[in-house]
């Protein structure tokens, strides 16, 4: 037997933006042999976290993933949904009602801002660093500062020693913005696994000082000046079984028709502030158009540079969801519009 410390993580009730929380619960166990059906639910204070009056506060976590965390000894990271007493998901709680598919592919791409002091890191105080280009995919003490690297790269490490499916990482376009990926099988393994990605970047930049910006558009124009920041999105990558391994012409077609039929549905679920950044420019379509194209970075749906070739087939890529989004809301939107379409 040890003492095993169990990391209970969350999404609050706050909008348009909910935060992550968490707290530890310590267990007498086998830390080798722990599994997900052996955690036990658990609970907090609503009426902290704006899921609860103070009259009647107690909500419950109900834990449904299981994470190594090596950072501390015998330690987990525990996924949970919330529920009330009554035995109903908390209306906050996006994972319990969203639509699901183990063979519908997922890959995130997430970008953010490192922020320091009211700015992005490595910002001159009180003003902005040489323009955009040599930010992206960058090296060099002038392009990405001192520190950034070492975060992204602890940031890997503890993503793969906890079992998330990160893929990779980049320097973004605009200076202190970056980008990593998570790829799940099913909207809700796949979400959260970002969840725990993004908690896990939070945590590991506490020490330095820095926060994760999640917002879309954070490096705004003062005074109405035209500011050329780029923005933040999530863009999402997904594939079905039937566009793996069938795909052409005709389906794809009708896939798109329904995309454009349900653009209000997808957007109202593809992050806050999104109008800021849907913009046509900066590598988006703007918000109210749906398009699609070839290795089109200025469409709503990318489809990559083989697809066409390959008789539509693959997987297709949705610029529009955006950093801050909720990855169970826009998986499980997207495959809600795949059910609408009959291959
Ligand atoms: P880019 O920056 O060129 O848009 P990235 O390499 O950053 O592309 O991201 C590509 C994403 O596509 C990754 O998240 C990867 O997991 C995802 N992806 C690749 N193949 C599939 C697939 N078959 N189904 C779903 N997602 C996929
Ligand atoms: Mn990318
Ligand atoms: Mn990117
Ligand atoms: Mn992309």
């Amino acid at each position: 037997m040890a003492k095993i410390k169990l990391e209970y993580i969350w999404l609050d009730g706050y909008t348009p933006l909910a935060n992550l929380r968490s707290k530890t619960k310590i267990i007498d166990g086998d830390p080798a042999k722990l599994k997900l059906a052996d955690l036990p639910a658990w609970g907090f204070d609503g009426s902290s976290t704006q899921q609860a009056e103070g009259k009647s506060s107690d909500i419950i976590l109900k834990p449904v993933a299981l994470y190594p965390d090596v950072t501390r000894k015998n330690a987990f990271l525990v996924m949970n949904e919330t529920y009330l007493h009554t035995g109903e998901a908390h209306p906050s709680n996006s994972r319990a009602t969203i639509a699901d598919d183990a063979n519908t592919w997922f890959g995130f791409e997430q970008e953010y801002f490192f922020w320091q002091d009211g700015a992005p890191l490595g910002f001159p105080e009180g003003g902005y660093p040489s323009p955009q280009g040599p930010y992206y995919t960058g090296v060099g003490y002038k392009n990405v500062g001192p520190i950034a690297r070492k975060l992204v790269e602890e940031h890997i490490d503890l993503c793969i020693a906890a079992g998330i499916n990160i893929e990779g990482i980049n320097a973004e376009v605009a200076k202190g913005q970056w980008e990593f990926q998570i790829f799940g099988k099913g909207s809700k393994t796949a979400a959260d696994q970002m969840w725990v990605a993004r908690y896990l970047l939070s945590r590991l930049c506490e020490p330095y000082g820095i926060d994760v910006e999640w917002q879309c558009k954070p490096v705004r124009a003062p005074f109405n000046q035209p500011l050329d920041w780029n923005g933040s999105g999530m863009h999402t990558n997904f594939s079905t079984k039937f566009l793996r391994e069938k795909g052409g012409k005709e389906y794809f077609e009708k896939l798109m028709a329904a995309f454009n039929k349900y653009r209000d549905e997808h957007i109202a679920v593809y992050g806050p502030d999104n109008h800021l950044r849907l913009t046509g420019l900066h590598e988006t379509q703007s918000i109210d158009k749906f398009t699609y194209g070839l290795s089109d970075r200025g469409a709503s749906v990318r489809m990559p540079v083989n697809f066409i070739k390959d008789g539509y087939k693959g997987y297709l890529e949705d610029r529009r969801p955006n950093s801050a989004a909720d990855p169970y809301l826009v998986a499980g939107r997207i495959i809600k519009t795949i059910q609408t379409v009959k291959v």
